[in-house]
């Protein structure tokens, strides 16, 4: 797949030269004018860029399996709340843990994604919600792209919600976020974005533009988790301050669209949330495709709300539940994707001059990675120009 829509070239080759592209083509083109100093046969099996998750929750300690298993047998959400569960039983096993744990912890996660050919992770923080935990974890997400081949894109959560000790005042928390948060992220190099989530159970609007403000002046730039839940002008509000991306969208109107439109912010979609909290409010994909705005896919793995660890099954599920076509579903985790990160100059399509990361597939069209559930055709994965070894030291990585 190259150029402006996903494309199939058949017979095609690709060349790369120390981890970058240099040849896509037909074989024809390519004997004409490369001189491999190794080639590999791939048998006519599909390649397409290195699959790109860019919205995960990927750290954090503990999970939520007994809530999950709690809410089953009939215990509500706010009695679990009540007694210290929710997002802030996540907090605390976050704050508790090492960055060392953190990492140990998330790595067989990250291994499940790499092995569907994932080659770029965003991974955001927000367990912490104190400076030295939120800078612990972005170091821990850092820390993946040596323990694996991977790009790790780390995204400072500041405001994803209320830590205890702010006793609900959110406009004091806030301060922190942009007065301490933002510098100490800034200063050690963690954080590429900053991240918020605007809902009424998380921060209003005039918070959400405030960390903005400070936020882009610290060189940081921006995402929103925008209009989940309800309507609060989220995607209106992201596009306004140039976020790259509004996630979520599910209760969007026209007007938050229409902004998306303007400012080029990508819609991050992601069905794991939508079908674990079991919403019935699509999001407006009718809209966002007339307004030709890019829209990705990503899994959203988090311990509460989408405990999702593959992206072969959130593109299924973007199309079986939100209706997008396989060519929408594979530009969502590709080119849009690499969009929503801003690193399309770099990843997300397969052309000349860009990182050679690749995932190799033991299919031969393009539906066949998006038709099945629960099944990984994966053959390899290739990372700057590398065959990377599987996770585990055996089959396809
Ligand atoms: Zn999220």
């Amino acid at each position: 797949m190259a150029g402006k829509g996903p494309r199939v070239i058949e017979g095609a080759s690709i060349a790369a030269r120390d981890g970058r592209i240099v040849f896509v083509g037909t074989n024809e083109e390519c004997a004409a004018v490369c001189d491999a100093a190794k080639s590999i046969d791939l048998e006519g099996r599909l390649v397409t860029p290195g699959l790109i998750d860019c919205h995960t929750h990927l750290i954090h300690a503990g999970d939520r399996a007994r809530e999950f298993e709690q809410r089953l047998n009939g215990v509500t959400y706010e009695q679990i709340a009540r007694a210290g569960g929710g997002i802030l039983s996540t907090v605390r096993a976050t704050r508790a843990a090492s960055e060392d744990d953190l990492v140990h912890q998330a790595l067989p996660r990250l291994d499940a994604l790499l092995a569907e050919g994932v080659t770029t992770i965003e991974i955001k923080s927000g367990y912490g919600l104190d400076i030295g935990s939120e800078l612990r974890m972005l170091g821990a997400a850092r820390r993946l792209e040596h323990e694996r081949k991977v790009t790790v894109c780390a995204t400072y959560l500041g405001a994803h919600a209320m830590p205890p000790e702010a006793n609900g005042n959110a406009d004091a928390y806030i301060d922190e976020v942009c007065e301490e948060g933002i510098p100490a992220v800034v200063s050690a190099g963690l954080a590429d974005a900053f991240d918020a989530f605007c809902e009424r159970i998380a921060f209003s609007p005039a918070q959400v533009i405030r960390a903005f403000m400070a936020a882009k002046k610290a060189g940081l730039k921006i995402k929103l988790h925008a209009d989940q839940l309800s309507n609060l002008h989220g995607a209106r509000i992201a596009a306004e301050h140039g976020a790259l991306s509004a996630d979520h969208l599910e209760y969007t109107d026209a007007a938050g669209v229409a902004a998306m439109q303007r400012t080029g912010t990508v819609a991050v979609l992601l069905p794991g949330a939508y079908y674990t909290l079991r919403e019935t409010q699509l999001p407006p994909i009718e809209q966002l495709r007339r307004h030709n705005v890019s829209m990705a896919i990503a899994t959203d793995y988090n311990p509460g709300t989408s405990p999702l660890t593959s992206l072969l099954l959130a593109m299924n599920m973007a199309s079986t539940l939100f209706r997008l076509t396989v060519d929408e579903v594979l530009a969502g985790v590709t080119r849009n994707a690499a969009r929503a990160l801003g690193r399309l100059d770099e990843i997300g399509t397969l052309e000349v001059g860009k990182r050679c990361d690749l995932a190799l597939w033991n299919v031969e069209e393009p539906a066949q990675l998006v038709y099945r559930i629960g099944f990984n055709p994966l053959h390899q994965r290739v990372f700057a120009g590398d065959v990377a070894p599987s996770p585990s030291g055996r089959g396809p990585g």
